[in-house]
């Protein structure tokens, strides 16, 4: 039998195979099948990866904002040549589609351009005589060493949603992806030593908790970035902050669709599937409910099925619409929602169990599953299912519905649908949402606004990305500067006052 590749760490600028023995499984899930092993790092080996991060900061720190910049330009250009190798690895290891690889990998990109304005992004601010002969000025510097800690659902997005703003801004990386699907942040490590990055700035750790444990209370480690699901979120914020961390935690979702009763029922139905299936509803921005303000939910309800029935569920690489769940075990638990769904008194309108698909029948497959008149008491409507199902419940009025939103423990995403200007408007202003989609119903925002939920989907006062990406991994120090006067000599134990 041939030994499978195993997946080592990438630190100093190189492979390590580092201290532990421990490995996970990393599966294709298109194949159902274990294609490599990946180490999981131990605490020793968390140390050694921060020891290369603290070593290489003092030099990244004062490198010159333009050869950071030169350097990240440089990566720009290599990831955008060379960004089909990654979809694959993508496919490969996640399952989602290539086009849907390729739409992660750009809006990865774009962070990276957005990172390309550090200089002025960072710049401070600068009074000149605020008192006679005295000027305040503010810099905004790197923190030093930082933790970035991503889920399985984006691995190359999510970490390209932090280390080039990171990086950009002076501060030294360990990155410690999902061990689900951890080759993409290998590679494009490589690919920020290709671009000319030093040694240490970016260092990959694999691991599980162990690894992000040793992480959150290494005395090195400035700052924690995590996305993952809200009870992790929640620990990591809790365990980092008490550690004396800046801690972003980004958690779970569920996020509702309101379908008023003036929208166009086929551009909502459209939306609806786009969002509720695109990458097998393994995204924290899927639409998972979809909350119709009667009496149009019979005609949406046909409208969504119409078109699930269309859709070809199978193998990434073979120009499907929909790929596998990433393992078995998320599989057969997302699976299980339909007879919870059929106990909770729902409907099962489609039912994707046992669907024809065009891959290898060992594939991690569930159809796509269509839940009609679901509960708001039932886990079907509670839970972040996360997976290719997706519930409708029917309300009786806009004020019902948006009662119901707000009423959920999660704030990431929202949409509503409607041609009415003032209704959409009222939504906007009254929805207790971190993200709101008018008439879109993956409302990500760009790379120069932030990313980021409210209520259990985020964990600290800190979004993702955009402005507040460079808030989080810059702090400012404000400088009051007087050059020697003679003037203003002699002796005062009053508080300092301008004058
Ligand atoms: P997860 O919480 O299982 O894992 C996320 C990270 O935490 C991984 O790196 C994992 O190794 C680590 N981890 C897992 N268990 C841990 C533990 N007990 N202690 C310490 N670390 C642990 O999440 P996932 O299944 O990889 O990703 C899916 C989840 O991520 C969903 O809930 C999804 O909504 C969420 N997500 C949120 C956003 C967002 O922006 N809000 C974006 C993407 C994904």
């Amino acid at each position: 039998m041939t030994e499978l590749p195993l997946i080592t760490h990438w630190v100093d600028g190189a492979p390590l195979r580092g201290a532990s023995t421990r490995t996970a499984p990393v599966f294709n899930p298109a194949l159902g099948a274990v294609a490599k092993n990946v180490i999981l790092a131990s605490a020793t080996d968390v140390d050694t990866a921060v020891a290369s991060a603290h070593a290489a900061y003092p030099l990244w720190r004062d490198t010159s904002q333009a050869k950071r910049q030169g350097m990240m330009f440089n990566f720009r250009e290599l990831l955008n040549a060379r960004k089909g190798e990654l979809a694959d690895i993508l496919t490969a290891e996640h399952g989602k589609v290539t086009s849907d690889a390729l739409g992660e990998i750009a809006r990865g990109l774009e962070v990276v351009e957005f990172a390309l304005g550090m200089p002025h992004l960072s710049k401070g601010e600068y009074s000149e005589n605020v008192s006679t002969g005295v000027d305040v000025y503010t810099l905004r510097q790197p923190l030093g060493v930082v933790g970035i800690i991503s889920p399985f659902n984006f691995p190359a997005m999510v970490p390209l949603w932090f280390f080039p703003i990171a990086i950009a801004a002076g501060n030294t990386v360990v990155l410690k992806p999902s061990e689900k699907d951890p080759s993409a942040s290998n590679w494009m490590a490589a690919l920020m030593t290709e671009a000319g990055l030093p040694a240490g700035v970016l260092n990959v750790l694999h691991g599980d908790k162990e690894a992000v444990d040793a992480l959150l209370v290494h005395p090195d480690v400035q700052a924690i970035s995590f996305v993952g699901s809200t009870p992790i979120a929640q620990y990591i914020y809790e365990t980092a902050a008490h550690h004396g961390k800046r801690v972003q935690a980004l958690g779970g979702a569920k996020n509702h669709m309101l379908v008023l009763p003036d929208a166009d029922l086929d551009l909502a139905a459209d939306a609806a599937v786009n969002a509720g299936f695109g990458s097998a509803g393994e995204r924290c921005m899927a639409i998972s409910v979809v909350v119709a303000v009667e009496p149009v939910a019979d005609d949406l309800v046909a409208k969504i099925t119409a078109r699930l029935k269309s859709l070809k569920v199978g193998d990434g690489m073979r120009g499907c619409d929909m790929g596998p769940l990433i393992t078995k075990v998320h599989r057969d638990k997302v699976a299980s929602y339909i007879d919870l769904a059929q106990t909770d008194g729902a409907e099962v309108v489609v039912d994707g169990r046992g669907i024809e698909v065009d891959g290898d029948a060992s594939g991690f497959w569930l159809g796509p599953t269509l839940f009609d008149k679901v509960s708001t008491d039932s886990d079907v409507y509670l839970d972040e299912i996360f997976g290719p199902v997706l519930s409708i419940v029917r309300v009786a009025s806009y004020a019902e519905g948006l009662d119901l939103i707000n009423r959920s423990r999660y704030g990431n995403g929202t949409a509503i649908f409607t041609n009415d200007g003032g209704a959409a408007r009222r939504f906007q202003n009254e929805v207790q949402v971190g993200m709101v989609g008018i008439n879109v119903p993956i409302p990500v925002p760009v790379a120069y606004h932030s990313f980021g939920g409210w209520k259990d989907s985020l964990f600290g006062d800190a979004k993702a990305y955009g402005p507040a990406g460079i808030a989080f991994y810059t702090r400012e120090k404000a400088i009051t500067s007087r050059w020697l006067d003679p003037s203003h000599g002699g002796i005062n134990l009053g508080f300092p006052q301008n004058a």
